[in-house]
């Protein structure tokens, strides 16, 4: 399907002046949109990812014509969608790096400590977990 010339000419506007700078999430299919000549800000409402069912509160829009503030807020959602996969990727990828290479068993090790004369004898899930039971008898 090719786009008309006003839906393409909105697109190369939204792209050019990075129309989703302008671009406020009100929240799940409603967002305001900066005027690019005026101070008036402008509602645009819809949930298709293409923009198809969106309606814009424009003088443009309101006469029938497809307007870039409904563009930008296609661009605004697909940058985010992008910028939320690629954070996906790069904590997964951190994630990866910071995740330990040898896994510890769940068995039972036992430690023995000599210490003074006395025998000290422990155990734990590892051999970390059994000395750290022996200071605490120690302690005790
Ligand atoms: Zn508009």
């Amino acid at each position: 399907m090719a786009l008309d010339t006003s839906t393409r000419n909105a697109f190369v506007k939204a792209a050019r002046t990075r129309g989703w700078e302008s671009v406020t999430r009100l929240e799940y299919g409603r967002y305001l949109v900066k005027s690019a000549t005026s101070t008036a800000t402008y509602v645009v409402t819809g949930t298709d990812r293409n923009g198809t069912d969106h309606t814009c509160s424009c003088t443009a829009a309101i006469n029938g014509r497809m307007c870039w503030h409904r563009a930008a807020v296609v661009m605004a959602r697909q940058r985010a969608e992008w910028l939320k996969a690629k954070r996906r990727a790069e904590l997964a990828a951190s994630a990866a790096q910071a995740a330990p290479v040898v896994t510890v068993p769940a068995q039972r090790a036992e430690a023995v400590l000599r210490f003074g004369g006395v025998e000290y004898r422990a155990e734990g899930r590892n051999l970390l977990g059994a000395i750290g039971n022996i200071a605490q008898q120690r302690a005790a």
